[in-house]
């Protein structure tokens, strides 16, 4: 059994159930390319709060664009400059929406600057010793909530000297600017999906886990507050290296070079961001008592081939995010400790899909038209989504189905995808038509009856 249910993973989300779809996949086109966030900041514990300032380079998909908006839920704006210039904007049911004075042109680059301060009561988690952020992205920094945006970030993090910094990418500099201040100066050069933008700064200890993968550390607080010693996370995360080796066997391609940072936080957490992910000392110690308990290390790393360079176009496909990952999870553990130990991962999914059946909370897995983030059904897109995954597998072959998943993810890395895009790397690896599988399956309700 899990200790938690899995809805506090990753994402936050309610689920409402029945959403109908049309027939072809409609992808909403945004009106502007967000290139790049260079942002600013500063936390305060204390207050749980921070201010921060942040640029943001877009170029204009559509002509005459006039105005762009923004979330500015928990935020004070402070100012909104254009080309150097303060320009109006207007708060309205918290978004920042900044008006220009001319049309902007499409195809050319633009950029904005706003200073705020925000007191994130969701997105940021505060401790007396250690912060960080969560999802989403839009509570802390000034930006939108489309998952499938994708851009660069430059984090400029100031805080007291002493104190241990993780943010997306590389840590390019670090350099005291008072008495006992430092900026930690973080860069992502690979555009990413802007929810997965994070940081987190403590006291952290920083332990190299394996002396063939140094690209992987995991950061943590000290004994005396995490009853977590050197020793113990080395067991912890004893399996980390092959994890990620049989991750980049399935997805064709290594992990990013600037290498991967678990950073391990009060409670229970679990929650994946670009290069690092932030996971609970309770789950720690869980994985210490029962080996078998490990899934959550293996489904945040995962994310990073699937979910973050591979990421699911919109709240349609949801599933190509995360019921992937839930299988890939049991996949590994098939690998690490055998066939009983894959079926009961799969097991667990088929129980939660049961009980959802019971409850009337049925959905399809993917829709063809758009749906909003509260319309996900959250078993449908971990669990049932999973089981989809499973038996494409016990249809396809050994051989077939993961050469079918490699093409599908070397194909589209970096990218976003729907659920077509699966279907077309699975057809044309198989040379078979999947359409009947799909429309039973993955736009239909049909529940597979398992035996396990
Ligand atoms: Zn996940």
């Amino acid at each position: 059994m899990k200790f938690i249910d899995l809805s506090i993973l990753c994402f936050f989300i309610l689920t409402i159930p029945n959403i109908g779809h049309a027939k072809v996949d409609e992808v909403k086109v945004s009106e502007v390319d967000y290139v790049h966030y260079r942002a600013e900041i500063e936390p305060n514990f204390e207050s749980k709060s921070l201010s921060a300032a942040v640029t943001i380079k877009f170029v204009p998909v559509i002509q005459n664009l006039r105005q762009l908006k923004f979330s500015s839920k928990y935020k004070q704006v402070k100012s909104v400059r254009f080309g150097g210039k303060a320009i109006n904007y207007d708060l309205i049911n918290e978004q920042l929406i900044v008006q220009f004075e001319d049309n902007l042109k499409s195809g050319k680059a633009y950029s904005l600057k706003v200073e705020y301060t925000a007191a994130p009561e969701r997105g940021m988690k505060f401790y007396e010793d250690h912060l960080f952020t969560v999802y989403h992205t839009k509570n802390w920094l000034i930006s939108h909530g489309d998952i499938s945006d994708k851009a660069t970030f430059e984090l400029l993090l100031e805080h007291e000297t002493g104190l241990e910094s993780v943010g997306n990418g590389q840590l390019i500099s670090r350099y005291e600017t008072g008495q006992k201040t430092t900026i930690s100066h973080w860069k992502q050069d690979i555009p990413i999906p802007i929810y997965t933008f994070g940081f987190a700064l403590g006291f952290f200890e920083t332990l190299l886990l394996d002396s063939s993968r140094t690209d992987i550390s995991v950061l943590y607080r000290r004994a005396e507050k995490s009853d977590l010693t050197s020793p113990l996370l080395k067991l912890a995360f004893k399996d980390v290296a092959d994890m990620s080796s049989f991750f980049e066997s399935k997805a064709g391609f290594s992990l990013n070079e600037h290498g991967y940072r678990y950073v391990v936080v009060d409670g229970y957490m679990a929650q994946e961001a670009s290069s690092f992910s932030l996971v609970g000392e309770k789950f720690v110690h869980t994985v210490l008592k029962n080996k078998n308990e490990n899934w959550f290390i293996a489904h945040e790393l995962a994310h990073e081939w699937w979910g973050n360079s591979v990421t699911s176009s919109n709240f349609s496909h949801f599933w190509l995010n995360e019921g992937l990952v839930v299988f890939l999870v049991a996949a590994y553990k098939q690998h690490l400790f055998g066939d009983t130990a894959y079926k009961n991962e799969i097991s667990v999914a088929v129980k939660r899909l049961e009980i959802a059946v019971n409850e009337n909370r049925i959905a399809p897995v993917a829709f063809s038209k758009v749906i909003r983030e509260q319309e996900i059904n959250h078993t449908m897109a971990y669990s049932k989504g999973a089981i989809i995954f499973y038996m494409l597998r016990e249809k396809l072959g050994e051989e077939l189905f993961w050469k079918a998943l490699k093409e599908y993810t070397v194909t589209h890395k970096d990218g976003s995808v729907t659920t077509q895009d699966l279907k077309s790397s699975f057809e044309k690896t198989t040379a078979t038509s999947l359409t009947s599988f799909f429309d039973k399956w993955v736009y239909g309700e049909e529940i597979p009856k398992l035996k396990m």
